[in-house]
């Protein structure tokens, strides 16, 4: 059984029987990998609180052939996420959010340190108090560049005409944009002013982005294409992405905020 060292993010976890959990990782070395951390629920669990979802871990796992799984025998906590998490709804939410997305647009052991950067300079701006919903909004269009779904806004897919810089994009259901002439009419429309938007998270850490974020008009507008490339890539929605939207939008409404109710 070859013994592998890593450093990972947790990104979800699972109860396995009595006393165990089942981890999905993010390793910087392997990709994303499922993992059984035998005697993670026990009162005195090695593991400690290193499994909670949003932690980065330096991780000791085992694989065994023919097994999906592998055994988790020892992890130990780089930074911790989890407090911030739990501190806020958003901020937990749009965390689930962005674990889900790296969940689904992520392939098993395929090492990715695109993604990897991404995600701790993600989480990391959300620990600086960030606004978040630009961050979800920066994290969404890189993950899905990444994973290879987010369309390049610079040329029409039907003429292969560039993108006049005045001019305003339409991007069909299938995700492939269009200029004026070539669209159908039941596109979503990207105006110059989202293009400049793109492209800015496109060139900015997402701190820094997150820093001079856009109005949240402009957000909405990024969110509702991430909903029209989820939907394509994925054939269904993510029930994630729909909770973090409303719950950013009830604790915007004044008077309803979720504190109330803590
Ligand atoms: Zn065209």
């Amino acid at each position: 059984m070859p013994l592998h060292n890593a450093q990972a993010f947790v990104l979800r976890t699972y109860k396995l029987a009595e006393a165990d959990k089942i981890c999905v990782l993010m390793t910087r070395q392997s990709g994303k990998l499922r993992g059984v951390a035998y005697g993670a629920r026990k009162l005195k669990s090695r593991f400690g609180s290193c499994l909670e979802p949003f932690t980065e871990i330096s991780l000791t796992y085992f694989e065994k052939d023919g097994r999906e799984l592998v055994s988790i025998s020892n992890a130990e906590i780089v930074r911790s996420h989890y407090a911030q998490a739990a501190d806020s709804v958003v901020a937990g939410a749009a965390m689930s959010y962005v674990s889900d997305l790296c969940c689904e647009f992520l392939p098993d052991h395929e090492p990715s340190d695109p993604v990897y950067r991404l995600l701790t300079a993600t989480l990391d701006a959300f620990g600086e108090g960030r606004d978040v919903n630009a961050l979800v909004r920066y994290f969404e269009v890189w993950m899905l560049k990444l994973a290879g779904f987010y369309p390049d806004l610079r040329s029409c897919a039907g003429c292969g005409e560039p993108a006049a810089p005045g001019a305003d994009v339409w991007i069909s259901a299938d995700g492939a944009p269009r200029c004026a002439s070539c669209s159908s009419g039941r596109s979503l429309r990207a105006t110059p002013a989202i293009r400049e938007t793109i492209a800015r998270i496109l060139a900015k850490p997402p701190a820094t982005f997150a820093e001079s974020a856009p109005p949240g008009d402009q957000l909405d507008r990024l969110s509702e294409l991430a909903l029209l490339i989820i939907r394509h890539a994925l054939e269904r929605d993510l029930k994630s992405f729909a909770l973090f939207n409303r719950l950013r939008r009830e604790t915007e409404t004044p008077g309803t905020h979720l504190e109330n109710f803590e």
